[in-house]
């Protein structure tokens, strides 16, 4: 059975709505719109492409791109990848993901909590509606749909059953599983993040109920741990590692070893550069010549930061 890395791409720091009351944004004044460039992504894109990471999807802050710059950003991505993508990026409506089809693979909701009331608690201007709404009309355009959850919001697994409703009637295919990441400045401060146990508990009663559904755990460094009660319960992947500063760190080190004690083969690595001709690489890039060389620039940059991360 093989188990891989998954990482989210972010194409943004910056969000219009600021209140989830888990999220770091929650505790930052309202910036200027902070995107990251297309050289920056794409180099990104190029390494998970070339280190066997599979692209979790894409997010970034909502209202950070206009309709416009965010397709000339996919059609980009996608001349490197030629792979679809998975959309986290707010609900969108029949319009916009008509835009975006020819390089979409499926829509993620950030639903985050299935318990209705923490729902309006915890996310006050994110509601669950326009998701379902969007679920709806992606299924109608023959698109996939994946969902969020961070566990330790305060739900309880008697919350399950809401779950597997909710996956059945959306044709949910994949599931993210991360467990909150107490943040400074929010109400979550001072909680602690789920144990392993709370966290497999949800992903071996969806395995369960789901044979065939996508699972992925988001782990942070912190909890490199608790990666194999995370696969045994039903895992297929795991998530939130900072991949790229921590390559070939002890914490990547450990990820591996704890996927091969669970009799996975890893694909890909978290630990070793493959060789490559990284210039021709970028040669072969059928994108513009400008972009090109900016492009060249950031992944050396990347590189030279994944051959010095040690600790
Ligand atoms: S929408 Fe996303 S980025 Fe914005 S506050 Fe909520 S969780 Fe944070």
């Amino acid at each position: 059975m093989k188990t891989w890395f998954e990482r989210a791409i972010f194409f943004s720091w910056y969000c219009d709505i600021r209140d989830c009351a888990y999220c770091y944004m929650s505790t930052q004044p309202k910036k200027k719109k902070a995107v990251r460039s297309q050289a920056s992504i794409l180099a990104e894109l190029l390494i998970c492409k070339k280190l066997k990471w599979k692209v979790g999807f894409i997010s970034g802050g909502i209202g950070a791109f206009s309709k416009t710059e965010f397709k000339n950003l996919l059609k980009n991505m996608y001349k490197v990848s030629k792979e679809k993508f998975w959309l986290n990026i707010g609900p969108l409506d029949k319009q916009t993901l008509k835009l975006y089809l020819q390089y979409t693979k499926g829509v993620v909701g950030s639903i985050e909590t299935i318990n209705p009331k923490l729902h309006k608690l915890v996310c006050p201007s994110k509601p669950t509606k326009p998701y379902e709404k969007m679920f709806r009309i992606s299924k109608r355009l023959k698109l996939k749909n994946a969902m969020t959850i961070i566990l330790g919001l305060g739900e309880t697994i008697d919350d399950f059953e809401k779950l597997k409703r909710f996956i059945k009637k959306y044709n949910i295919v994949k599931i993210h599983f991360y467990g909150l990441n107490p943040q400074k400045g929010t109400i979550f401060e001072k909680a602690d993040p789920p144990s392993k146990e709370y966290q497999a508990e949800w992903i071996k009663k969806t395995r369960q109920i789901f044979p065939k559904i996508d699972i992925q755990c988001g782990i942070w460094k912190d909890r490199v741990d608790y990666i194999p009660t995370l696969l045994e319960a039903g895992s297929n992947s795991i998530s939130k590692f900072p991949a790229i500063r921590l390559f070939n760190s002890d914490y990547a080190k450990k990820i591996e070893q704890k996927v091969k004690k669970t009799n996975r083969t890893f694909v890909g690595s978290l630990t070793k550069l493959p060789k490559i001709n990284w210039n021709k690489e970028i040669d072969k890039l059928n994108i513009e010549k400008g972009l090109k060389e900016q492009v060249r620039k950031k992944l050396f940059k990347y590189l030279e930061v994944m051959r010095k991360s040690k600790k």
